[in-house]
């Protein structure tokens, strides 16, 4: 079955990682800029760091037919320092003409605070300036349910907003409805040992149906698994979920939230 990871950080993986993707079925990947488990020194570094996602990384991906679309911001981490977090920010329009970007992400929040906020806020006001889609990570474990209630109330404050829009990622059984009952996409991350395995993703999906749902193995440089999204696929399928359900959440899901953003052109 043909799918899309629409959450992954292909620069911190290997080569053999892009084969073995392809050989399952992966078609498109989407990769938001994000914390590189260390904090960045200057703005010049987020500068390179976005030539790598616009330039470098789809070439990479082509080889293995795969296409490479990403997203711009500095992580909610990193968004703790303000004035290299502005700067950052300055760099972000001229990378927005570039055809693999598809938005603003992945913003959010990592400990709730109000320098994150602030931040998260300023990224909202450009995506809005600039028209352009949101992908939003929320916080891990303890700090999860509140920071996500923290981003319901900041997107809604701004009215250019549009839910259709934004996508928040990482929900988990405790937040899932406040999302889509708010009318945003949510992204379920199939992580080893945070976040959803399979099995809890394959519940939710049973709870709450199709709609607006996508899945992707959030794939990093820490404890994860790349090839999540096929497990996936595997788990609904031995559930007896029909394979129009299956091939909706895992490929027409992802392309349908991309293409609502101008540049976007599908996979072949
Ligand atoms: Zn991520």
């Amino acid at each position: 079955m043909k799918y899309v990871d629409p959450h992954i950080h292909m620069v911190s993986r290997i080569t053999d990682d892009y084969q073995r993707l392809a050989m399952a079925g992966c078609v498109a990947v989407s990769e938001p800029a994000f914390w590189a488990g260390f904090d960045r020194g200057s703005a010049a570094a987020f500068h390179d760091y976005f030539r790598q996602l616009t330039t470098h990384e789809p070439k990479r991906a082509a080889q293995f037919g795969i296409a490479h679309y990403c997203w711009m911001c500095i992580n909610a981490k990193e968004a703790e320092n303000i004035a290299l977090s502005r700067e950052v920010i300055k760099l972000i329009p001229e990378f927005l003409k570039m055809p693999n970007v598809l938005g603003i992400g992945e913003i959010g929040l990592n400990k709730n605070t109000p320098n994150e906020c602030t931040i998260f806020c300023e990224h909202l006001d450009l995506a809005a300036t600039h028209d352009e889609l949101v992908l939003i990570h929320t916080p891990h474990l303890a700090d999860k349910f509140q920071g996500t209630r923290m981003i319901l109330d900041m997107l809604r404050a701004d009215p250019r907003i549009k839910p259709g829009r934004v996508c928040v990622d990482h929900v988990e059984e405790h937040t899932i409805r406040h999302v889509l009952d708010a009318g945003y996409w949510c992204g379920m991350t199939l992580y080893p040992i945070t976040k959803c395995t399979p099995q809890r993703a394959a519940d939710m999906i049973e709870m709450y149906g199709a709609e607006r749902i996508l899945v992707n193995s959030a794939g990093d440089w820490g404890p994860s698994d790349p090839m999540a999204v096929p497990q996936l696929i595997q788990e609904m399928r031995l559930r007896g979920m029909s394979e129009s359900v299956v091939s909706k959440v895992v490929y027409e899901n992802p392309l349908a939230f991309f293409r609502q953003c101008r540049r976007f052109s599908p996979p072949c």
